[in-house]
């Protein structure tokens, strides 16, 4: 399949007329062909128009046919084949194999909730049948269901460019509601991502989806993502990124006539922390497996370990020391566009000056343009707790190390933390009263409680929760990866007294496709009454 620079609006690829903007190679900063075009204000007008026009054909369709159109999108990802990694290592100077990963990945979520569209659970239908002879009042027949938002607009990711982007795990999981979607491309993986949406529209037109179901376009600046958010045919919004960016399209969101939710993934440093017994057992252990984990990818992952806490002391430093050398191994790796690089290298300075840090190690030197330098730095207890900038993310392979002087300190050094993607807990089997302790504070600050492990790599399945109080996210009720994710884009509606005949079939008394319901508290797959 061939890039030509177009936006895909509904079955209609074109180039746009709001000026020529270029994908850039993430190693040498080089424009690549070909130019694409902006688009225009009318553009977004179409997109979101065709979108709500959509929306009501889509989200009445049976279970099966959107469950189909998913599968199918799934497979034009895989049909699209080496052409797709290739232009998007040329775009994020990801490795091959880590894309071809992502791509399984983005696979793997699509059938996921092609799954669940047809096991019909999604609805979440509840019956209360009615109590005619109840006193002193009696009961009407209540029926509940949930349906689609309406249309979302989705903003790509820079850092997965297909697992967390055009077809990645929001598109898919509005999808999979009901729900129509217009995607806003990231300017870093411009091809990557017009080979994606024409996978997406040849699926939507090969399984016989309405017109605007799905649109992408793709902007000069943010202009075009501002007008996206305040089209009154959007809904919702998800968005992963930075918290400038992702505050900003909710204060538009929330300016809007009609106000909408925006689900946006933020900014988190994921604490670990080290507990005294295991640090002691296998400090050089716990060190390589950090490392290794902070500087995986470049360290541009929002689950990135960039925050350490333990108790100082021999152990402490030994851990320390294993680290630094483990790190000073570590090559530069390109970062995936100059500008996320240039951020980075600010970012590692600004918080090596910081009153009360030092710089512990540095990786390898870069021998390219935009290649990250890894970084460790170390401060104590005191100096974290007075200053609340060391808490700012700094988006790649550093990570800030704290000396705590005893337990009560590092625990008042976790309850300052503010709303986290992940904190981490390595631990022994004496550590586990401590452990206990801690659990409850680290319940209130993230969104997933690891033990043993890293928090890079996250699972797509049905108990994942990739989400967390501000600032990881916009709302820490919900998760942008796994089952889950589908009811960001799904509100209950009641059905009071309505004939059978008119009720949707998921709360039909004879219950046609045999789906979960909570029939009078109980849950079942038989008919109602
Ligand atoms: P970004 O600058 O927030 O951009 C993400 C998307 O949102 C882009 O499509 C961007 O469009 C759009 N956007 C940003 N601000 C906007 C605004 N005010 N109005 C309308 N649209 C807006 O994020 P990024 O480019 O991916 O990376 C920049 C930084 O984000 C990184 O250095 C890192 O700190 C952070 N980041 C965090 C995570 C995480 O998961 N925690 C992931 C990726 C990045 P345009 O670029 O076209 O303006």
């Amino acid at each position: 399949m061939e890039i030509r620079g177009e936006l895909i609006i509904g079955q209609h690829a074109f180039k746009a007329r709001g000026g020529d903007v270029y994908a850039i190679a993430a190693a040498s900063g080089e424009r690549l062909k070909p130019a694409f075009g902006a688009a225009t204000s009318d553009d977004v007008e179409r997109a979101c128009t065709l979108a709500e026009e959509a929306f009501d054909a889509y989200r009445q369709l049976p279970d099966e046919q959107r469950a189909q159109f998913l599968d199918a999108i799934a497979q034009a990802i895989v049909d699209l084949g080496a052409v797709l990694t290739e232009r998007a290592h040329l775009e994020t100077g990801l490795p091959l194999p880590r894309l071809e990963g992502e791509r399984m990945r983005t696979v793997g979520q699509l059938k996921l909730f092609a799954s669940l569209v047809r096991d019909g659970r999604w609805h979440g239908a509840v019956i209360d049948a009615a109590q005619p002879e109840r006193t002193p009042q009696p009961r009407p027949d209540l029926r509940l269901r949930r349906i689609g938002l309406g249309p979302v607009a989705v903003f790509g990711a820079s850092n997965f460019p297909l697992a967390f982007s055009v077809a990645g795990g929001d598109t898919a999981s509005a999808l999979a509601a009901g729900c129509p979607v217009v995607v806003k491309a990231h300017p870093s993986h411009l091809g990557t991502s017009e080979l994606v949406a024409r996978a997406i529209a040849k699926a939507a037109l090969d399984t016989g989806m309405p017109e605007g179901v799905f649109s992408m376009v793709l902007g000069d600046g943010i202009a075009i993502g501002e007008a996206l958010v305040r089209h009154p045919a959007i809904q919702a919004v998800g968005f992963t990124g930075s918290r400038q960016g992702g505050l900003a399209l909710q204060r538009i969101a929330q300016s809007r006539r009609e106000p909408i939710p925006v689900y946006a993934e933020m900014s988190s440093i994921n604490p670990v922390v080290l507990l005294p017994a295991a640090l002691g057992a296998r400090g050089a252990a716990i060190a390589r497996d950090f490392v290794d984990s902070l500087t995986l990818g470049a360290g541009q992952f929002c689950t990135n370990p960039g925050l350490v806490v333990a108790i100082e002391g021999p152990a402490f430093d030994a851990f320390c020391a294993a680290a630094v050398e483990a790190l000073i191994a570590k090559p530069a790796t390109t970062m995936l566009s100059p500008g996320i690089h240039g951020a980075y290298c600010r970012g590692v300075e600004r918080l090596a000056t910081r009153s009360g840090v030092a710089k512990l190690a540095a990786g390898k030197p870069a021998s390219g343009a935009y290649e990250a330098v890894a970084a460790l730095l170390r401060t104590d207890a005191e100096s974290f707790l007075a200053d609340e900038s060391l808490e700012d993310e700094v988006f790649g392979p550093s990570s800030l190390v704290i000396a705590c002087r005893d337990f009560d300190e590092l625990h008042r050094v976790l309850r300052r933390l503010s709303g986290q993607l992940t904190a981490t807990v390595q631990l022994d089997d004496d550590d586990h009263a401590l452990a206990r302790k801690l659990l409850p504070t680290l319940e209130r600050k993230a969104g997933r409680v690891l033990f043993n492990g890293f928090p890079t790599g996250v699972e797509v399945s049905y108990a994942m929760v990739h989400g967390g109080p501000f600032p990881s996210t916009s709302d820490s009720r919900t998760t942008s990866v796994g089952a889950s994710a589908i009811d960001r884009f799904l509100r209950p509606v009641c059905y009071q007294a309505v004939p059978d005949t008119l009720l949707p079939e998921a709360l039909q008394a004879d219950n046609p496709h045999g789906i979960w319901r909570l029939v009078d508290g109980q849950l079942v797959r038989d008919q109602a009454q």
